[in-house]
Formats: structure tokens, C-alpha cells, sequence
């Protein structure tokens, strides 16, 4: 038996939490958990409490927890060959099967895979891939990188300048100077209501024109965008907006990097969004769903267009001067070779599109309507809950009274794990790709109770009327 208050009273005093306000954790100020066990799309803390993951831990744990067949594979690779590196030519089996079934479930030209371990490190390599070919091609001055407001690429240094979320650069002197942010593709924040999807996406083209132009086209190396932006509130992008985009990235030889960690491997019901939405990508990132965290994982794919100036660069300059120790990790090649046979064999990105869309149905009957509710939106098993104090008007609520994340809360006492997205009052879910329509009339029927306990908590004191 744990015993949790002590293992918690020696993690506050040891452990260095992500996204955690520090003191608070550090002098047992907020609440603690401990994860001991999952299953399917349940985990379980060490007090018996069972939690329904609508998040899928953090949209990554794709086939769900705790499949024995993954954990057999992990323990043959590292009984077979637990580590050897991939510098200078060195490969293990796992990984040459595991990046060929990446190149061809990815299509759209792609020729190579590059590992790593998380998505933040996959879009450092991407950065430096951008730049070393710009270089190759003796473009000094191709160098700046366009991403987008409420775009998320991870937290390190370059990814993290990549996202457009102000958490992730104030106090950090983020973001580094060559990398800019044009508007995000959210049609419900649209600038002018009488705008048609098809307007806002031009509309967006037009801006990323505008800011192409303002810098230089000749300054700009690339523009990186999720099939579907992710963490800044789970936003499919408007009707023609990868069309626009791409039309513009064309016009001025910018790159297209798609940053599929989220999309990648089946979530939205396709095997890539980049595939479902058109964007023809000229180098993609992928990580999460590529071995359903199983093993840390991550690759960037690049495209032919790409590889063929990589090829003359070493001709030019020599080996190319980038690795980690742990680039394709036979234990991760294992895990992602398994994880991908699961998918294919339990038809899960059918059940992603099929079940999403019963989902999808499901949270527009429950929500569409809803007082609180301002937008409900998502594709596949991506979706979310955008919470306004007027619908009408589209207003949000003041950030103070933290709606989001009330509701998340108010979630979890019902035994559902939805996140508050870190922009805006969003709740967002992404449960696991095996869960069944009953589990989803589950996720709603809790959702809702949560939505309306927080509804008459907020009419009750006064702080809020529907309107
Ligand atoms: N890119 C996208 C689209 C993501 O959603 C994330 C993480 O959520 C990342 C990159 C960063 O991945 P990691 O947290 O593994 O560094």
C-alpha cells in the first residue's frame, strides 16, 4: 500500500512539476495526485478514486493504457538491444521497419525521418534543418520563421518562441527575434461578423501576405502551423484556409512545416491532418501518437523537396552537425512499431472518425444551446467548449472568475478529466482512440453535469445571468 500524504510530502519537497505554480506545490498549497495505475481509458490515483481520461494524458495516449502487447515489445527490444546510436550510418531493425511505415503513412513526398524524443525537440531540429537549408542554397537572410498566435509547438527555446501563447514567453525573453506570429484561425474570433469562412480564410492569408511583405519575402525561410491548432483551444481551421495559406507560401518559396504531434497518426479520423486538410507540407513533426507514450518519441519528417538540398549540403560542408544520444532509440522504434500495429489492427483512426463524429454529434446536441456556451467545435476526437458570458455578442468572461478551469474542476468531481486550455475559457477533449459510443455518452452526460453545477454556482452568487 502507497502511503500517499508521505509520498506526496517528499514530491513536494523533491519534485520540479511542469506547469505548476511552484510555491503553492512546493508548501502544500495545491492539490497533489498520485497516478497509480490505468487501464483503457481509466486511470486511477493511489486513494481508490477512478478518473475517466477525456484527455488521453495530454492528447497522446492514443490506444489507451495499459496494453500488455506494448509492454512485451519495449521488454524484448531492451532484452535484444536496449541502446546503440544512430550516428554515422548505425541502425537497429526496429527502426528501419518504423520508418518505412512512417513514409508511407505520411505520403505527400515524404522522404526521411529524423528521431527525437518529445515534439519541443523534433521543432528545434526542424528550425535548424530550415536554416541549414537556406544556407545551402546561399540564402543568408532566409531565416525568419512565421507561426501563428495561440499556435503551440512546445516549450524550449525555439519551439517554445514558435507557440503564440504569452504563458510560454513572458519572463523567458521569448520569443527569439527571427520568429513572428500572424493571426490565429479561430472563425469565432473573427475581426468582422458578416465574414464567411471562405472571407476569414482569405482573411488570414491576406495577414500572413501582409507580414511576408512587411519583413521581406526574402527574410522569410518558413511558416509552421497544426493541422488543427491544438492547445490554443482546439480550433479546426475555417472552410479553404490551408488552400489561402499555401497559395501565399508558394507565391514567396516560404516552407510549410506541419506540426502533427497532436493530428499525427489517426486523431482526427485520417492518418495525418496535413493529408485531411490539403496543406502539402514540406516537412512534418510528429511525436505523441507515433507510440501512444509508450516511449518518448518523436520525428521529423522531411519531405523530398527538402532532402535533396540536405544531400548537397553535405556534399558541401561535410556530415551534417546535428544528434542526439538518443535519436531513434531502439526502445522507442519498438514501442512505435507495436503501437502502430495495434492502430492498423484495431482500425482506430476509423473509430476516430466514426466515434468522433458520434461525439462531435453528441456535444453539438448537449452544448450547441447551452447559456455558457459560446462555440462548440472539433473534428474526429478533438473537441472543445468555448465558455462566453454572452453569447450573442461572443464575449468572454472575465479571466479573473477562471471559468475554464471551474469547469475542469468541476469535471474531475464528476470523475472526467477535461482540460481548461491555457487561453480563454476552453475545455477541451481528446480521449483516448478506442473509446466506444457508451463511453461517450459517458464523457457528455458527466460534462454536462459539470457544465450546469458551475452554471448555478455562478447565477447563485450573483457573479453571472444567462443571457
Ligand atoms: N507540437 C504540438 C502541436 C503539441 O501539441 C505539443 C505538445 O503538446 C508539442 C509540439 C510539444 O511536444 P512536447 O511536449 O513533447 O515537447
Amino acid at each position: 500500500m502507497i502511503d500517499t500524504k508521505k509520498l506526496i510530502e517528499i514530491d513536494r519537497q523533491n519534485v520540479f512539476h511542469a506547469s505548476t505554480h511552484l510555491k503553492q506545490h512546493a508548501h502544500g498549497e495545491s492539490p497533489a495526485r498520485i497516478i497509480t495505475g490505468a487501464k483503457g481509458i481509466y486511470i486511477h490515483d493511489s486513494e481508490g478514486v477512478e478518473l475517466l481520461d477525456g484527455f488521453a494524458g495530454l492528447y497522446c495516449v492514443n490506444i489507451g493504457y495499459g496494453r500488455d502487447e506494448m509492454a512485451d515489445a519495449i521488454y524484448e527490444q531492451a532484452k535484444q538491444l536496449a541502446y546503440y546510436h544512430t550516428y554515422v550510418g548505425h541502425t537497429n531493425e526496429a527502426l528501419v521497419k518504423l520508418s518505412e511505415r512512417i513514409i508511407k503513412l505520411a505520403g505527400q513526398g515524404m522522404s526521411k525521418v529524423y528521431y527525437g524524443m518529445s515534439g519541443s525537440d523534433a521543432n528545434e531540429t526542424q528550425l535548424k534543418l530550415v536554416w541549414y537549408y537556406n544556407n545551402i542554397l546561399g540564402r543568408k537572410e532566409k531565416k525568419k520563421v512565421i507561426s501563428r498566435d495561440r499556435g503551440y509547438h512546445g516549450s524550449s527555446i525555439a519551439a517554445g518562441s514558435l507557440t503564440g501563447l504569452p504563458v510560454f514567453h513572458a519572463h523567458f525573453d521569448l520569443p527569439l527575434d527571427r520568429i513572428k506570429h500572424t493571426v490565429a484561425p479561430s472563425y469565432y474570433r473573427r475581426p468582422d461578423d458578416s465574414m464567411s469562412e471562405e472571407d476569414f480564410s482569405r482573411y488570414c492569408a491576406d495577414e500572413l501576405e501582409k507580414m511576408i511583405l512587411a519583413e521581406g519575402p526574402d527574410t522569410v525561410a518558413a511558416f509552421i502551423g497544426e493541422p488543427v491548432l491544438g492547445t490554443g483551444g482546439i480550433v479546426p481551421p475555417p472552410a479553404g484556409y490551408w488552400a489561402e495559406i499555401r497559395k501565399v507560401l508558394d507565391k514567396y518559396d516560404i516552407l510549410l512545416i506541419a506540426d502533427e504531434v497532436v493530428c499525427g497518426f489517426g486523431r482526427i479520423g485520417v492518418d495525418f491532418g496535413s493529408q485531411y486538410y490539403e496543406m502539402k507540407p514540406d516537412l512534418i513533426t510528429v511525436a505523441k501518437g507515433l507510440t501512444s507514450a509508450y516511449q518518448p518519441l518523436s520525428g521529423v519528417i522531411v519531405g523530398d523537396k527538402v532532402w535533396q538540398v540536405l544531400e548537397t549540403g553535405t556534399d558541401k560542408f561535410g556530415a551534417i552537425g546535428h544528434g542526439y544520444t538518443y535519436s531513434g532509440h531502439p526502445m522507442g522504434a519498438a514501442a512505435g512499431l507495436a503501437n502502430l500495429d495495434i492502430i492498423e489492427r484495431e482500425n482506430l483512426t476509423a473509430n476516430a472518425r466514426d466515434t468522433g463524429a458520434y461525439l462531435q454529434q453528441r456535444m453539438q446536441g448537449t452544448f450547441a444551446d447551452h447559456p455558457l456556451v459560446g462555440e462548440v467545435r472539433g473534428i474526429g476526437l478533438l473537441a472543445a467548449l468555448e465558455f462566453s458570458s454572452n453569447r450573442s455578442k461572443r464575449e468572454h468572461f472575465d479571466p479573473n472568475l477562471k471559468i475554464g478551469p471551474q469547469i475542469s474542476a468541476a469535471c474531475l468531481q464528476e470523475g472526467l478529466i477535461a482540460r481548461a486550455m491555457p487561453h480563454g475559457d476552453i475545455l477541451g477533449f481528446a480521449p483516448p482512440l478506442i473509446i466506444t459510443r457508451d463511453q461517450v455518452d459517458d464523457v457528455v452526460a458527466r460534462a454536462e453535469r459539470a457544465v450546469n453545477k458551475v452554471m448555478d454556482q455562478l447565477v447563485t452568487s450573483g457573479s453571472w445571468q444567462p443571457k
